[in-house]
């Protein structure tokens, strides 16, 4: 029974899970099917061929794994590292930190580069650390491209960059859980050697399918990785890759059909206006956040999010009870503020299949819930500023015009 029914519609601004779009949900609504029939390898083929396509790269091989972002770190890893060995990671928000925390739970000797909850990783730190290991001790460097706690996009072309000054072999392993399919991501410009999301994020579907890709590199690696894997093991997915019929284990056939429905509603968009779109949000979110006379948690613009905006309350408010008020009182989910920034920020999610008016029933949304929680906002600032915005840079619909 469905116990928290409010009127109308929930306005879903979290940074992941995301909306689900009609066609995905109604290509989901279907029965079983024997995986070892004749469809299911012709449909995973073709997924695998266009999944190459979210991550911008011809020679990498992707997974679909039933799991979550999680599964799909551990994944990365443990296809490509061995216990011990010395990584590279950024702590810059909550969820970097809990990859580091996997990492060291797995047995990676971890070399932790902190910077303040607002602020993208230390390049420069990176640079010190290769230009000092001559003897190639590093085997990895992780990065969190977007940070969904602080809304910090980090700078991938400039990684690679500092990776190729110093010509350093390190892996390449980036978590692009709620990046890919949002922002534009060049998993072999930049050299990518690992690259994950997950399926609850920009490709807005339900969780339960981690996306994985593997560089040749990466893949030459899983050769003499010694972390034990047994489930996450590329290997038992190659085989059965080689003898095309694809899965090693049971895959969810409604999400294999979400999968190709959300991908073809990618493609029919066409990425380059999807990037746009994201990018028009993100602005319009930010310039609402400006007319409220708040901050944005991210320190500089060059590592504002177009995927998720984390507001600053001022102190005598409890960013959480703006969450709280939100779902109580205008059947609208925010993003709390997580562990060093709780209480201080709310998170406004706008990834995904998602558009300018939905966005601005969110900010009018968050206006009232200004108001009501004893914040002097101007009522409709914020959605005039992004409607202003939003009105001169909207293009028309592609499939429309
Ligand atoms: N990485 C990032 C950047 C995330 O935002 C999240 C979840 O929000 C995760 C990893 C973990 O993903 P999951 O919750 O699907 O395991």
């Amino acid at each position: 029974m469905d116990y928290f029914y409010g009127p109308g519609r929930n306005h879903l601004f979290v940074p992941g899970p995301v909306n689900i779009p009609e066609p995905v949900i109604r290509a989901m609504n279907r029965n079983n099917e024997d995986y070892r029939s004749p469809a299911i390898p012709a449909m995973t083929k073709t997924l695998l061929e266009d999944v190459k396509k979210i991550f911008k790269t011809t020679s990498g091989i992707p997974f679909l794994i039933p799991t979550t972002g999680t599964g799909a770190w551990e994944s990365a890893l443990t296809n490509t590292l061995s216990p011990g060995d010395r990584t590279v990671s950024f702590l810059i928000g909550q969820f970097s930190l809990l990859w580091i925390d996997q990492q060291q739970r797995l047995g990676f000797n971890v070399d932790v580069v902190e910077s303040d909850w607002g602020q993208g990783a230390d390049l420069d730190i990176l640079a010190s650390k290769l230009a000092e290991d001559t003897a190639h001790t590093i085997k990895a460097v992780c990065i969190v491209h977007n940070e969904t706690a602080t809304g910090v996009t980090n700078n991938l072309a400039k990684v690679r960059k500092i990776l190729d000054d110093y010509s350093h072999p390190a892996l390449f392993l980036v978590d692009g859980v709620s990046s890919i399919c949002a922002l534009d991501f060049r998993m072999d410009e930049w050299g990518v050697d690992v690259a994950l999301t997950g399926s609850q994020k920009a490709l807005s579907l339900p969780t339960g399918m981690g996306i994985v890709c593997a560089s040749p590199k990466a893949i030459e690696a899983s050769k003499t990785a010694k972390s034990v894997r047994v489930f996450f093991d590329w290997k038992d997915y190659l085989k059965f890759y080689n003898l095309g019929t694809f899965w090693p284990y049971t895959p969810s056939i409604q999400l294999l059909y979400g999968l190709r429905a959300a991908l073809d509603l990618l493609f029919e968009e066409g990425l380059e206006n999807v990037f746009e779109r994201h990018a028009r949000l993100g602005k319009a979110t930010r310039l609402a956040v400006e007319a409220w006379g708040l901050k944005n948690c991210t320190q500089k613009e060059e590592w504002f999010s177009d995927t998720v905006t984390a507001v600053v309350v001022p102190p005598y408010i409890d960013s959480a009870e703006i969450v709280r008020r939100g779902w109580k009182r205008y059947n609208l989910s925010l993003g709390l503020g997580l562990n060093k920034v709780a209480g201080k920020v709310f998170r406004i999610g706008h990834l995904g299949n998602l558009n300018e008016l939905q966005l601005l029933g969110c900010l009018a949304g968050v206006e009232m819930i200004l108001k009501d929680v004893g914040y002097p906002v101007k009522l409709g600032s914020g959605v005039a500023a992004a409607c202003a915005y939003l009105q001169n840079n909207t293009p028309l619909i592609a499939s429309r015009v």
